[in-house]
This record gives structure tokens, sequence and C-alpha cells, in this order.
């Protein structure tokens, strides 16, 4: 009942030129692929490019941010309207290296999830504990705060147009995975969390993908998991033969 979606973060990395290659190559690998769907996030300079280049294919396009005005004066800033003007159907927020490094908070967070479900993107609102937090037994604690907060004040309609990224931050890039129960535990967690807040028929259709170091050997595990809805891959989705290797979890 929940499809899975199998996302691509390229963070920052490749250059326009670059961006267009890799879908182009990534297309015929996952044209097969049924039951899935398949986003990759490039950089925002190659977005539009790389939309023309999916059309006609399973692929389809997030940013990795954005704003959450329309429009003004804010210099640098690109607003949800423009994302989906540019060919993107899904955009990602809150990703810890935006938390970490570019003061995103859950507020701000939670700012562009509600104006990017008014411009008609779907959001991948990622959350996730550092090491020390799952060292000194604050996981829930923490996962709960950031979903109170970014989602909080949506209704249950808005909900159709969210994805949860469980995504522990010392498992990103990192070369450690979740195991496939610790994984397990967080997402359960979640959807009962979710449960609570808003309604249980909010939860059961909620898709809740997990992301820190997924590669073609560990996404099995991880997805025959029965609350692990997708996966949310960075490094493993740079490379077309790696992340259509992943979108073919199922084959
Ligand atoms: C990410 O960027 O969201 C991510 C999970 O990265 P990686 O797969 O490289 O750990």
């Amino acid at each position: 009942m929940r499809i899975p979606v199998i996302a691509g973060n390229w963070k920052l990395f490749k250059t326009i030129h670059e961006s267009v290659a890799l879908v182009q190559e990534l297309a015929p690998l996952v044209a097969n692929s049924t039951g899935v769907e398949i986003v990759v996030a490039p950089v925002f300079t190659a977005l539009s490019r790389v939309a023309d280049a999916v059309k006609g294919s399973e692929i389809k396009l997030a940013a990795q941010d954005c704003y959450w005005e329309e429009e003004g004066a804010f210099t640098g800033e690109v607003a949800p309207k423009l994302l989906k003007d540019a060919g993107c159907s899904h955009v990602i927020i809150g990703h810890s290296e935006r938390r970490q490094y570019f003061g995103e908070t859950d507020i701000t967070v939670n700012r562009k999830v509600k104006a990017a479900i008014a411009a008609g993107l779907s959001a991948i609102v990622c959350v996730g504990e550092s090491l020390m937090e799952r060292e000194s037994e604050q996981t829930f604690s923490v996962i709960e705060a950031q979903i109170q907060g970014s989602l909080a004040g949506l209704t249950e309609a808005d909900f159709a147009h969210v994805v949860i990224a469980y995504e522990p931050v010392w498992a990103i890039g990192t070369g450690k995975t979740a195991s496939d129960a610790q994984a397990q535990e967080v997402h359960v967690f979640i959807r009962s969390l979710i449960g609570r807040l808003f309604s249980q028929s909010v939860a059961d259709a909620l898709r809740i993908l997990y992301g820190g170091s997924v590669k073609p050997d560990n996404v099995k595990g991880l997805m025959s998991q029965p609350d692990i809805d997708g996966a949310l891959v960075g490094g493993a989705s740079l490379k077309a033969e790696s992340f259509a290797a992943i979108a073919a979890f199922n084959g």
C-alpha cells in the first residue's frame, strides 16, 4: 500500500553537463523498475536541464532545499514555486547538513515544509540523531522533538505530500549504516508518533525512508523491514549503476 521511494541526494556534486549525463545513464537502467518511485536531487543550477532530460522517464526531480517565501528581497534564496517552475515535484527539507552547517532549525524546516506543500511540491523531511545523542540514549526524544517541530500545524491532507527520511547523522557519509533492526526501531517509533500526533490513517499511509550509507549490498535487508519504505541515498546515488542497483532492491 505504501509505494517505496528511492531518492538520490547529489549534494554539492556535478556540473549541469555531468548531472544530465548521470540521469541519461540512469534512465534506461531504471526503465523497468515497477512499484517504486525514483527521485533525484541535483544542485539548483542543474534542475531545469535535468528536468528536460528526465521527461518521458520514470525519474522524478527534487531540489535539496527551498525558502519559505514566494518572492521578495531575499537575496540568494529559491522559492518553492520556482522549483516547481524548474520541473521539480519534490524538495528535500531539513537535511542534517543544512541543520549542522546552515543553521536550519525545526522552525525553519516547518515553514519550508508548509511553503513547499502550498506550492504543490512533496516535501522529503529529514530527521535524525547525532552519535552523541544516540550514545546518551536521547534518540527517541530528539526524533520526537524534530517531528513535532518540523510538522507542526500540518493537516491530514498535507500528509499526501510528505515523506519522512530518518537519517541518523552518524551514518551519513560515514560508511556506518544503522542495522536493519536499529532503523526499523526508529521507523516504528516515528510511525506511532505520527499516529498519536495526527491520525492512524496518516501514519499508515506515510512513507518513511531510511538514509545513511545505503548501498546496493545493504538495501535489501533494510527494505525487508516492515516500516522502511525506501531510502534517501547520498554517495551511492552519484553513480548510475549503484543507484539503479539500489532502486532494484526488490528484483
Ligand atoms: C544523505 O546525503 O542523505 C545520505 C544519506 O548520504 P550517504 O548515503 O552518503 O550516507
